[in-house]
């Protein structure tokens, strides 16, 4: 089986690779990538954005560009446990219509990844059912109770390459010290979601203006902060690895600044909605603006961006979290935290490369590369012998987000109706080809 893309632009920061060029895969694997010389990037915009096929062997990539698949760190596929919610098959759909090849589920499900049984469980599924490649992120502690450690060793075996309590802090730091040993002698991250539950307990929005004038508990940034720098202090402490998810606070983006500049191991990720979105959006009590941690202020939302320019803040991870719609219709206290972000990922990325905040290489390297080499996996490159996992995008293409549309089962989305720009039209996991 070989298959021929030709004339795409191609961007493989691995590779170092900015130009026109060739890709050939042949069984499921890219054999080569070749960029022909001379080739300048600004001829593919004189293209027009169309795809021919000629015959099932060669895709005619003018005017398109060409990344390695992108790599998701930080989603929800609900199953085990909340199928009415998302299945394994419907979240990794959404997945390659977004243009990720490859995701990493986090582990509240019921029951909770805390257990070889229920990693085994999901990487079968995905086998069976799975539409891209999933990696399991197992539970650092029992039940994600923050009691008792899970088994991470055993876990890791099994296929976990990460561990998290995500949706929960680990609140007792002797705890988080221990998963950070093991972390270090296991060779895995440990991603921290950073919660300060004494201060955020009972808050459903950001602590300020808004959650004043509108009666709703507030949450205070230092809630994260607080966090984030003790996990930081204790990555440094135990010499494990720490990654921070979906960091949305201005404090948070400064203090993981001042821990890299100091030569200290951290990672961090962050949303496209904590750079596109502000408080404002759950001013009408809209559910679907409803997200753990919550969206913040303008000047927040500037410092992500700034964070995401400097390299502060390493991978854009989506926190895809489908919610069934009834849940999401309960009055704005009581609905759950999440949104269904697989398939705006990309379009609102994209925004960030025309506003001049980040450059398209970056943008590929912080859905793509980097989250693989966090995660130390063979992902995120489209060098000769990786996987044949590749998204073809229209970046001309400008479309509406209609939620109705989406392959997810979770239509929660803030950003319905917006006009977003850049659509995968093909989209390969390990050769198999997905077109739209
Ligand atoms: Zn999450």
């Amino acid at each position: 089986m070989k298959l021929l893309i030709t004339k795409g632009h191609i961007v493989d920061p691995s590779q170092g690779i900015d130009g026109i060029g060739n890709i050939l895969i042949e069984d499921g694997k890219i054999k080569e990538v070749r960029i022909e010389p001379g080739e300048q990037r600004a001829k593919s915009k004189e293209r027009k954005s169309e795809v021919r096929k000629s015959g099932s062997e060669i895709i005619d990539a003018s005017g398109l560009a060409v990344f390695p698949g992108l790599v998701d760190m930080h989603v929800h596929l609900r199953e085990p446990g909340f199928e009415y919610k998302e299945t394994i098959s419907t979240g990794t759909r959404a997945a390659i219509k977004g243009g990720f090849t490859t995701v990493c589920c986090m582990p509240n499900t019921n029951p909770v990844n805390d257990h070889a049984s229920v990693t085994e469980f999901i990487i079968r599924k995905a086998k069976q059912e799975g539409h891209c490649t999933v990696y399991p992120i197992g539970a650092i502690t029992k039940g994600q109770k923050g009691e008792e450690l899970a088994e991470i060793g055993t876990m890791k075996n099994e296929g976990c390459i990460a561990f998290s309590d995500d949706g929960q802090p680990v609140m007792n730091s002797m705890i988080m010290r221990r998963a950070l040993e093991y972390s270090k002698a296991f060779n895995v991250p440990v991603i921290s979601h950073c919660e300060d539950l004494t201060l955020s307990e009972g808050g459903v929005i950001n602590e300020g203006l808004i959650s004043v004038t509108r009666g709703l508990r507030g949450i205070p940034a230092e809630a994260e902060m607080i966090m984030v720098f003790r996990d930081i202090l204790l990555a440094e402490l135990t010499g494990g690895k720490i990654h921070i998810a979906h960091v949305s606070a201005e404090g948070s983006v400064d203090l993981i600044r001042y821990a890299k500049k100091k030569g200290m191991q951290v990672t961090a990720e962050t949303c496209p909605h904590y750079f596109s979105i502000t408080e404002e959006s759950v001013e009408t009590y809209d559910a679907n603006a409803k997200v753990n941690p919550p969206l913040r202020t303008k000047r927040d939302v500037d410092a992500i961006r700034r964070g995401l320019q400097d390299d502060t803040i390493d991978v854009i991870a989506t926190d895809h979290a489908p919610h069934h719609m009834d849940e999401k219709l309960r009055e704005f206290d009581q609905a759950p935290s999440g949104i269904s972000g697989l398939e705006t990922a990309l379009g609102l990325s994209l925004r960030l490369v025309d506003e001049g905040v980040l450059t398209l290489k970056q943008l590929v390297e912080k859905m793509a590369l980097n989250p693989s080499r966090i995660l130390g996996i063979q992902k995120g490159t489209l060098t000769a012998g990786s996987d044949a996992d590749i998204v073809i995008v229209d970046m001309k293409k400008r479309y509406k987000v209609s939620a109705e549309k989406f392959a997810s089962k979770g239509k929660n989305t803030p950003f319905e109706g917006w006009e977003l720009r850049g659509l995968p039209i093909f989209t390969f996991s390990k050769g198999k080809m997905y077109e739209w």
